[in-house]
């Protein structure tokens, strides 16, 4: 219960004054602002004027989030915040906020910032949400979840890439980034319930455990479908156990390795 039901709960039931009382409740109700305010300049720290990667940022987030549809303003605040040239690999930089997917070695891929900000805006996240992402790559999704949510688990395949993703989170101060090396098929049963499930690798399925792991009303978003040729984007809401699953649109993802391209038992 919040801590002002809490009070009021206790204001309720006993006999203090109603002055008192209700002094009390306004004490209690401006407790919850400091965390706010934190909150908030968390998601939206000054921009460095003198910063060349500005102009094609805010670029990005016109051109590219708001003009086809992204509403979300704390998602446009985070993108606009967050340098995605140190993303990509040093000789692309320069195409860094341009709206397509780069390559960042071992055959993968960094998603578009338009893919980012509509799967980020499909989870629906709240600051209190706990959520688990599969397919760390460069780790800029796994960034712009973390300053929407208040957690984030990550999993990556390829040691490679996981390694370089840490390094970039770490030069950046993330603390409620947690990276984990194996195959995200599986999950993570001890972190879990997650309020919400990323996966930005394609599938024919959604993986049985991560389904396990999603608690009641919390929402899975990932490309379904065959691996070879272009996937829908969908959204899976779990409601009294069952899926409720929304197709959104067509998209193009590398596929997702490992135990879900073996036949499910
Ligand atoms: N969100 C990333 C997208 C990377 S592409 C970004 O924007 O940078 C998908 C990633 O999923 C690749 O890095 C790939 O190596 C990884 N991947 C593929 N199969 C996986 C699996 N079974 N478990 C975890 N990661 C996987």
């Amino acid at each position: 219960m919040p801590l002002w039901a809490w009070t009021s709960t206790i204001i309720l039931s006993s006999k203090i004054n109603l002055k008192l009382s209700y002094l009390l409740w306004v004490v209690v109700f401006f407790l919850h602002i400091p965390p706010l305010l934190i909150a908030a300049l968390r998601d939206a720290p000054q921009p460095d004027e003198r910063d060349p990667y500005l102009a094609p940022r805010r670029a990005m987030i016109d051109r590219d989030l708001r003009a086809r549809g992204i509403k979300n303003e704390r998602i446009l605040t985070v993108m606009a915040a967050l340098p995605r040239q140190l993303f990509v690999p040093d000789n692309l930089r320069a195409y860094a906020y341009d709206d397509r997917p780069l390559p960042i070695g071992d055959g993968q891929t960094i998603s578009q910032p338009y893919v980012v900000a509509l799967m980020s805006e499909l989870l629906g996240l709240k600051p209190t949400d706990k959520v688990l992402e599969i397919g760390t790559g460069s780790g800029y999704q796994t960034a712009v979840l973390a300053r929407l949510a208040a957690s984030v688990t990550s999993i990556e395949i390829l040691a490679s890439l996981s390694e370089r993703a840490k390094k970039v989170l770490d030069q950046l101060n993330f603390k409620n980034i947690e990276l984990k090396i194996g195959d995200g098929f599986y999950g993570w049963e001890e972190r879990g319930p997650f309020d919400a499930i990323l996966v930005t690798a394609a599938a024919p399925r959604i993986p049985e455990p991560l389904w396990r792991q999603l608690r009641e009303g919390g929402r899975l978003v990932m490309p379904l479908g065959d691996q070879t040729k272009s996937q829908r984007l969908i959204r899976a809401t779990k409601t009294g156990g069952q899926a409720l699953i929304e197709d959104l649109s067509e998209v193009l993802f590398v596929p997702l390795r490992g135990a879900v391209e073996r036949p499910a038992r």
